[in-house]
C-alpha cells in the first residue's frame, strides 16, 4: 500500500492539505512506495508560524543548554543509526554502508554545533576610548529555512538545521520530495532531544513551497543546496526579497593525475570517487585527466577492467558497490547523457547502458560507463551527468591540465594525484575551484572548516557549516559603551566626527 508522509509543523505530524503529491520510489523495484504531499504558501506560512511562535524561549536559552540538546541529538541519532540508514537508502537507493556515511557526515555538523558556547563568543576591547568599553557579540536571525537535495537526505539538513538551531535559531526545512522520510525522522528525534515545538519544522514541497520560503517576510535566511539553475533561482528571488542566501549548485569535479603518481592508488580514488553512490554526489570525480597520452593509455587499461566488474546491486546488498539511482527520470537522463557522448564523437570503453538487475528489471538501475578522449567543447564534458559515468579528458602537460577545471563553469572540488609537492601547492594555489584535494579524491572539508565551491557551483558568499555557518546564521552586533566616572570630566556636545587623535 502507498503511505502517505506528513508534514512536522509544530511539533506534531500533519497532513498535506494540497490534493497535490509527489512520488516516492523504491528506487531497486521501481514501485511508488510512498506519496509526498506538495506544500500550498498557507501551509508553509503555518510552519513559519510556529517557528516564530518557538523563536522567542529558544534563543534566549543560555547557548551551552542549546549545545546540551544536540548532544541528545547526536546521541538520538547513533542509537537509531540503523533504521535511519535503512530509511534512507531504501527511497534513495544508496546502499546501507553509504547511508551510514550520508548520516555520519551530517552528525559530524551536530558535533560541531555542540560547541556553539564556544563559537557564539564575541569580542571585547576594554578602554577604546577614555572610559570606554567596545564589545560585539553573535545573535540568531530568527526564523530561517533549508531547502535540500535528494543526494544526502541526512547529512545536508543536518548541515544547516544543526548550525543554526545550535545558534538560537528557529528552522523551517523544505528536503527533497523525492526521499522525505529521514528528515521527518531527524525531527522527531530533535523533539525526543529537547528541541520544543517549532523550533524544527519539516514541510514538503515543490515550487509554490519554496517560492513561499522566498516571499515570506518572516524568513531572515536560507540556505539552498541542489542544482544550478533551482540555485540561481533562489539566489536571486531571496535577494531580492531582502533574504541573506546561501545556494550551492551542482559540480564537475575533475582529478588531474601526474605522471608521477602513484596508479593504483589513482585507481581506487578513481572507482570509489566516480561510481560511489552511483554518481549522485556534488563531490563525485565526474572527469579524470591524465597528463600525456601515455598515461592516459595505462590510466585506462588499468581502470575499463575495474569498471566491468563494478557490483551494481540491492541497496541491502553488502557486496554492492552501489544501487540504483533515485528515479526512472534521472536514470534515463544519466542514459541520454551516455548517448549523447557516442554522439560527441567520445570513446565509450565501458558501457552500462544494458546493465540488468535480475529480478529487478523495473529497478532503476545502471551499470558503470567509461568515456576517454573526451574533449571541452562536447556538451557532455560541460554539464554535470550526476550518475555512473567517468570521463577521461587527455591533456599534453601540467598547464592545459590545470586549465580545465579553471575554466570550467561549475567550480566546486578538483584533485591532483602528483608526488611533486611543488605542481601540487601550484596547482592549490591557483586553480579556480572552492575545494582541492592533493591525493585525496573527494575533498569534503571536515564540518569544522567550511564546504563551498566557487564559480556556478555556488551564489552567495558565506559557505556552509564551519567558521562560516555559524557566520551565515548569526548576526553581529557591536555595543560601545561608557560609564561615568567619579569626579570625571563632562565633554559638552561634539559637532565633529569622535576620532582616536
Ligand atoms: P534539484 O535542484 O532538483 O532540487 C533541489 C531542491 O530544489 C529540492 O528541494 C527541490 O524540491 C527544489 N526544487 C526543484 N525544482 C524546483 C523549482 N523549479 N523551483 C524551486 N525549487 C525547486 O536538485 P536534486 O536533483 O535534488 O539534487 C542534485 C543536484 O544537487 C546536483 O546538481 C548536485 O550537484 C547538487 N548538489 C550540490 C551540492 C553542493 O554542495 N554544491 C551538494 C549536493 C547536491
Amino acid at each position: 500500500m502507498v503511505r502517505d508522509i506528513t508534514h512536522f509543523i509544530a511539533g506534531r505530524h500533519v497532513k498535506g492539505t494540497s490534493g497535490r503529491f509527489g512520488d516516492v520510489y523504491n528506487p531497486a523495484t521501481g514501485e511508488v512506495q510512498a506519496r509526498t504531499p506538495l506544500a500550498t504558501t498557507a501551509e508553509m506560512r503555518s510552519a513559519v508560524e510556529a517557528a516564530l511562535k518557538a523563536f522567542p524561549e529558544w534563543s534566549a536559552q543560555n547557548p551551552q543548554k542549546r549545545a546540551r540538546v544536540m548532544f541528545n541529538f547526536k546521541a538520538l541519532v547513533e542509537k537509531n543509526m540503523d533504521e535511519l540508514a535503512h530509511m534512507l537508502s531504501a527511497e534513495h537507493g544508496k546502499v546501507i554502508a553509504d547511508s551510514k556515511g550520508d548520516i555520519q557526515r551530517g552528525l559530524e555538523v551536530i558535533e560541531f554545533a555542540c560547541g556553539i558556547p564556544h563559537l557564539m563568543k564575541g569580542e571585547y576591547t576594554e578602554s577604546a576610548g577614555t572610559g570606554i568599553d567596545v564589545y560585539s557579540m553573535r545573535q540568531p536571525l530568527g526564523v530561517v529555512a533549508g531547502i535540500t537535495p535528494f543526494n544526502f537526505p541526512a547529512m545536508i539538513p543536518m548541515w544547516m538545521f544543526g548550525v543554526a538551531i545550535a545558534a538560537g535559531n528557529t528552522f523551517v526545512c523544505k528536503p527533497s520530495e523525492k526521499d522525505p522520510s529521514v528528515p521527518i525522522r531527524l525531527a522527531e528525534l530533535m523533539l525526543e532531544a529537547g528541541a520544543p515545538a517549532g523550533v524544527l519544522n519539516v514541510v514538503h514541497g515543490d515550487k509554490e513551497a519554496v517560492d513561499a520560503i522566498l516571499k515570506d517576510p518572516d524568513i531572515k535566511a536560507v540556505s539552498f543546496v541542489g542544482s544550478t539553475a533551482i540555485a540561481e533561482y533562489v539566489y536571486m528571488t531571496g535577494t531580492a526579497h531582502g533574504k541573506r542566501i546561501q545556494a550551492m549548485g551542482g559540480a564537475k569535479n575533475h582529478a588531474i593525475i601526474m605522471p608521477d603518481a602513484d596508479l593504483d592508488q589513482v585507481v581506487d580514488d578513481l572507482i570509489g570517487a566516480g561510481y560511489g553512490s552511483a554518481g549522485e554526489r556534488c563531490m563525485a570525480i565526474a572527469v579524470a585527466v591524465p597528463v600525456t597520452d601515455k598515461l592516459g593509455d595505462e590510466l585506462v587499461r588499468r581502470l575499463k577492467p575495474r569498471v566491468e566488474e563494478l557490483k551494481v546491486s540491492l541497496p541491502t546488498d553488502p557486496a554492492a558497490n552501489y544501487g540504483p539511482l533515485v528515479t526512472r527520470e534521472h536514470r534515463d537522463k544519466v542514459k541520454g547523457y551516455i548517448d549523447m557522448g557516442v554522439k560527441e564523437g567520445a570513446e565509450l570503453v565501458v558501457d552500462g547502458r544494458n546493465f540488468r538487475m535480475q529480478g529487478y528489471e523495473n529497478g532503476f538501475f545502471l551499470g558503470g560507463s567509461l568515456f576517454d578522449h573526451v574533449k571541452p567543447t562536447m556538451r557532455t564534458y560541460q554539464e554535470e551527468i550526476f550518475g555512473p559515468v567517468l570521463q577521461i579528458a587527455r591533456a599534453k602537460d601540467f598547464e592545459e591540465a590545470s586549465s580545465l577545471p579553471s575554466k570550467h563553469q561549475y567550480g566546486n572540488g578538483v584533485a591532483i594525484y602528483t608526488r611533486d609537492g611543488d605542481a601540487a601547492r601550484e596547482f592549490a594555489s591557483k586553480v579556480q575551484v572552492g575545494m582541492v584535494g592533493i591525493n585525496v579524491p573527494i575533498p569534503v572539508p571536515l564540518a569544522y572548516h567550511t564546504f563551498g565551491g566557487w564559480k556556478r557551483s555556488a551564489f552567495g558568499d558565506v559557505n556552509q557549516h564551519g567558521p562560516e555557518g555559524v557566520r551565515f546564521y548569526t548576526k553581529i552586533k557591536t555595543v560601545t559603551a561608557r560609564w561615568p566616572t567619579k569626579g570625571g570630566a563632562r565633554e559638552g556636545s561634539s559637532f565633529v566626527i569622535p576620532t582616536m587623535k
